[in-house]
């Protein structure tokens, strides 16, 4: 049998041992990649490497370090053992990245790790397998464990040392939630020996490697490590708050603490058997397909970074915000936050811009309060926000986001005045969350510099930006735009004009069939639990109340305008609006708040509704009713070339609305099930709830034909 390890192509050595009397520093600088990464050439490599170290007895000292600037190691080569799909090729690859990293643990020299940027899964499992490790307090230098992340754990005996070095609690914290760390956190609980400029780096390798060698990996030194029963109570509480956290959906942290748990009583050789045993199944998918989609959305984003419209972004030096509102308060911040550009904020009156000031502020404030930052930084930050009520400072502007009330008339207006105040070149780029960007340019004098660039509420925390391409918008305002959103941290998704784009014009079928369900009856709290079960992060009640019932009432009547019997809303979003009820925003809403702080649901809703009696709702028909209406929906939408393929549309619901990532998305999930199935389902819901639900042209063109969205 040839194996992954045989077939491995050679390339370029990855490695070079530099002499310095007793001092060997290991150099891995992989050739022509901009990342030093683990492939199965490369490990074999490494394993060369540590032959060499075993036999010269001349060495006494060795210094792992990275000839990349800014990487020190990537960790496994992802797209390499994401292939390996037989469980020996598996098992294969894992074991001997195992053993060979295990091997380097057991050298008898001093072995220090000089980390001068990320140190990642396999980077950082060779790090803690070093006697010291030394880290640049540069910003790119991280160190963790992000496995959970790509639904495995780091089966490069991670799980079964990091407990011993840093002890239970930390080791569970990095594993569980695949938490990498900077320097200042990692030394903080021990993961790293000392953080040093990075000039300074390698010189201070240099002295740790004269101190004496550490002996054994075993420390007991906290109470809790050393005892069972203590043990057995963390283990338990972190098996509760994984469960608690994932609904079961995840089953890589849940394997990471069974491992963990064996390897603290049987012993490290033990413990890593066990990690290669049980990390297998994850990769290959005979435990069921999370770790493929997790993989396949890692690099759907990392194709998302890559640029293909072939033109040059322009460079932001002079950023504008139009409107101080939950919005844009939310982008200046962010803007201040993420790049060195100037930020002015404009809106009609002071009272509004100190409103939106404020909500910047608040956001820093946290960062501070977790001492993520200094409020120094935080008043520095703040300072690069300017604020006008008139247009003065907007002549140099680059680009300005414009975020005003939702109305065509108003959008119009502002562009109106930006293209006199601005120079030619400025780009519009309007946050509009429903309507057509080519409506919004349909008088401008420059149309080519008017994009769409959504963002999503809460706008520092949600990763998207839809980009959109308005009828006459150039290549040169989307690449600007988009580059910007990246520099801005978020993931882009190019998208094509429409009433709703791509993720609110999937949303709307979804909002609107969670209040025909409630109108039935179906009790408020028990249609999210259908939907947080299933996997979304809140249920469609709470998002109403989250999002603002204002917005939703907003974007309701835009969307079901558009699109007639499929988008025509339940009765529920007008009437609650009506009723002054606006959401979490003014503590009144579907639920009860208190302190800003959600509570139960609001029983009064009911009678607003005119809802005679409530039931608990049978979760699985609620499922299926909102997720095959936003299948239904997505299908003319991918029809429509609204946005260029089933994984950028995946992507999007992912990153726009928190769809589950472990179901691999929107249209991923749809194939699960196939589409036959779903057009025979949702003719039957068509039939019973109501013609919203017909099959669209677009899904039953696709069920005919292949019966996928992906092929
Ligand atoms: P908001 O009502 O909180 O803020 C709008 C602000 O615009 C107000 O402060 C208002 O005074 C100001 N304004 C009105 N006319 C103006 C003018 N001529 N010049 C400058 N400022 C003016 O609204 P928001 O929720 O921040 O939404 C803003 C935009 O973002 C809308 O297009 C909305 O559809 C979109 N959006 C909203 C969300 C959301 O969840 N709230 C999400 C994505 C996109």
């Amino acid at each position: 049998m040839t194996t992954l390890v045989e077939t491995a192509p050679r390339t370029a050595s990855a490695f070079r041992i530099e002499r310095d009397g007793n001092l060997a520093i290991v150099w891995f600088d992989l050739p022509g990649e901009k990342v030093n990464k683990f492939s199965s050439t490369v490990m074999v490599e490494f394993a060369s490497v540590v032959d060499e170290l075993e036999r010269d007895g001349d060495i006494k000292r060795i210094i792992i370090a990275s000839g990349k600037p800014s990487i020190f190691i990537a960790g496994a080569d992802v797209t390499e053992f994401s292939k390996a799909t037989s469980a020996e090729q598996a098992a294969e690859y894992t074991r001997f990245g195992q053993q060979t990293i295990h091997r380097f643990s057991k050298l008898p020299q001093v072995t220090v790790a000089a980390i001068n940027g990320a140190a990642l899964g396999g980077g950082c499992e060779l790090a803690i397998s070093c006697d010291y490790r030394v880290m640049s307090d540069s910003p790119k230098a991280h160190i963790g464990l992000p496995e959970t992340k790509l639904g495995i754990f780091p089966a490069w005996g991670g799980v079964t040392k990091l407990p011993r070095l840093i002890g239970l609690p930390g080791a569970l914290d990095i594993i569980l939630q695949g938490k990498t760390l900077d320097g200042k956190r990692a030394k903080r609980i021990g993961l790293v020996d000392e953080v040093v400029p990075a000039p300074i780096l390698l010189d201070i390798a240099r002295e740790f490697s004269t101190k004496p060698k550490r002996r054994g990996s075993d420390r007991t030194k906290f109470y809790v490590e050393g005892n069972p029963l203590a043990r057995r109570v963390i283990f338990g509480k972190a098996r509760k708050s994984v469960l608690d956290l994932t609904h079961g959906h995840y089953p890589a942290p849940l394997k990471a603490i069974e491992v963990m748990e064996y390897g603290m009583s049987a012993g490290v050789e033990r413990g890593l058997g066990r990690e290669v045993e049980e990390v297998v199944p994850l990769i290959t998918g005979a435990a069921g397909d999370v770790a493929q989609n997790l993989i396949r959305l890692f690099f759907m984003m990392e194709e998302s970074k890559k640029e293909r419209i072939a033109a040059a972004p322009a460079e932001v030096r002079d950023a504008g915000v139009l409107g101080a509102g939950i919005m844009g308060g939310g982008i200046a911040q962010l803007i201040a936050d993420k790049t060195d550009a100037a930020v002015r904020m404009r809106d009609i009156n002071w009272k509004a811009i100190a409103g939106g000031l404020k909500a910047a502020a608040r956001i820093w404030k946290k960062k501070v309060d977790r001492r993520r930052m200094t409020r120094g930084e935080m008043q520095r930050k703040l300072a690069r926000i300017t604020t006008a009520i008139d247009w003065s400072g907007f002549e140099r502007v680059d680009l300005v986001v414009e975020a005003v009330v939702e109305n065509i008339d108003v959008k119009r207006q502002v562009l109106r005045e930006f293209e006199a105040a601005a120079g030619p070149n400025a780009v519009f780029a309007t946050n509009t969350s429903t309507i057509p960007i080519t409506d919004i340019a349909a008088q401008a004098a420059r149309p080519q510099n008017v994009v769409g660039m959504h963002f999503f509420n809460p706008v520092d925390r949600m990763p998207l930006v839809e980009v959109i391409r308005g009828a006459k918008t150039s290549d040169a305002a989307m690449v600007t735009v988009a580059n910007f959103a990246r520099k801005l941290g978020k993931t882009v998704v190019y998208c094509n004009d429409g009433p709703g784009f791509v993720v609110n014009r999937i949303l709307g079928p979804y909002m609107n069939e969670s209040g025909f369900v409630l109108e039935e009856g179906n009790a408020v709290e028990s249609i999210d639990k259908a939907m947080v079960d299933f996997g979304m992060p809140m249920g469609p009640m709470a998002l109403l109340d989250e999002v603002g019932i204002d917005v939703a009432a907003k974007v309701a009547k835009i969307l079901s305008a558009a699109f007639g019997e499929r988008m025509e809303p339940s009765h529920v979003v007008a009437t609650l609006y009506e009723d002054g009820r606006f959401g979490k925003k003014n503590g009144k809403g579907l639920y009860l708040y208190e302190a800003g702080k959600r509570q139960g649901p609001d029983p009064s809703v009911y009678k607003l509704l005119n809802i005679k009696s409530t039931h608990p709702a049978d979760a699985q028909a609620v499922v299926e009713r909102m997720i095959f209406a936003m299948v239904n929906e997505a299908a003319m939408i991918l029809d429509e070339k609204i946005v260029a393929s089933a994984a950028e549309l995946d992507l999007a619901m992912i990153m726009g609305t928190g769809f589950p990532p472990f179901r691999g998305g929107l249209l991923r999930y749809a194939d699960t099930l196939g589409l036959p199935y779903i057009q025979a389902r949702l003719d039957d819901l068509a039939q019973k709830h109501g013609k919203r639900f017909l099959a669209t042209g677009a899904l039953r063109k696709l069920a005919e034909k292949d019966g996928k969205f992906y092929r």
